[in-house]
C-alpha cells in the first residue's frame, strides 16, 4: 500500500533520515524508536509536510511531487503529535469547504454523529479551533475528521504523549473502526504497542531502522531499552 525507497531527510546540513527502505502493506504497523530518532520526520515526509529525497509510493503511484493536500485527497490521514490550533476555523467550516455538494445541514448532521461517537461535545463543532481548546478535545476533532473522511492510511504519531489512559484507549479503538486499510502507529512506549497488537514493528534509530520484527521485539525493546539496539 505504501512503500518507501531510499527514503532521506537533511535539515541544516543535519541528516535526520537516512535511506529508509519500508514497506507498509495491509495492518497495522509500529515504528518506534526513541526521542530524536525521526519518527516525527518520517511521519510529514509521508504525509508532504517535508522535503525529502528518495520516492515514496501509495498503492503503486509514485506521489513525491503531490501537494499536501492531493496526498489527503488519495486518502493519507495524519494524526499529530502536537494537534495544530486553527484560530478562526471552525469542524463545520473545514467540512463545508470539503464538501461542497452537500447541505449545511447534512454536514451538522454528520458532524454530529462523528463528535458524539469521538466524545467531543457537539457545542465545539462550531466553535474556532483555538488556543481555548484542550489537548484531548483538539484529539477528538482529529478524530472527527478521520470518521468522516474515512482516509486508506492513518498515520498516528505519538498520540499517547499528551491524552490519558482512557482517551487513549478510545482513540485507538477508533483508529481501528475507522476501517483504514494501512495503519502507521508511531510510539516509543511499549505499553502502547502492546495493546495495539500490530502485525509488525519497525524500529528507528539515528534515522536510520536497526530492527524489523513482530510482537517479540517489544520484549526486548522492555529489557534493553533503545539501547539494545
Ligand atoms: P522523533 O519524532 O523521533 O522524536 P523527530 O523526527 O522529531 O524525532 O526529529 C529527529 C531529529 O531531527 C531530532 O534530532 C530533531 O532535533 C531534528 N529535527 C527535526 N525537525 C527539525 C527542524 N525543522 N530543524 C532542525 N532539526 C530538526
Ligand atoms: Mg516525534
Amino acid at each position: 500500500m505504501l512503500r518507501l525507497e531510499n527514503l532521506s531527510v537533511s535539515i541544516g546540513g543535519k541528516r535526520i533520515l537516512d535511506k529508509l527502505n519500508i514497506s507498509f502493506g495491509n495492518g497495522i504497523h509500529a515504528v518506534m524508536g526513541p526521542n530524536g530518532s525521526g519518527k516525527s520526520t518520517l511521519a510529514k515526509a509521508i504525509m508532504g509536510l517535508q522535503e525529502y529525497s528518495g520516492s515514496i509510493y501509495f498503492e503503486g503511484k509514485n506521489i513525491d511531487k503531490l501537494s499536501i493536500e492531493k496526498r489527503a485527497q488519495m486518502g493519507i490521514f495524519q494524526l499529530f503529535q502536537h494537534t495544530p490550533h486553527l484560530p478562526g476555523i471552525s469542524l463545520f467550516d473545514i467540512f463545508r469547504t470539503l464538501m461542497k455538494d452537500k447541505k449545511p445541514m447534512e454536514i451538522m448532521d454528520m458532524l454530529e454523529k462523528a463528535s458524539s461517537k469521538a466524545g467531543l461535545n457537539i457545542a465545539y463543532i462550531t466553535k474556532p479551533i483555538d488556543k481555548t481548546w484542550s489537548g484531548g478535545e483538539l484529539k477528538k476533532a482529529e478524530m472527527v475528521q478521520m470518521l468522516l473522511l474515512k482516509p486508506k492510511i492513518v498515520i498516528s504519531d505519538e498520540i499517547d504523549a499528551g491524552v490519558d489512559v482512557d482517551s487513549l484507549k478510545r482513540i485507538m479503538e477508533l483508529i481501528m473502526e475507522s476501517k483504514a486499510e494501512t495503519v502507521i502507529f508511531i510510539s516509543h512506549i511499549p505499553a502502547t504497542i502492546e495493546r495495539l497488537k500490530p502485525d509488525g514493528i519497525t524500529v528507528l534509530k539515528q534515522g536510520k531502522v536497526v530492527a524489523k520484527g513482530k510482537m517479540e521485539m517489544l520484549e526486548k525493546i522492555k529489557k534493553k531499552g533503545y539501547e539494545g539496539f
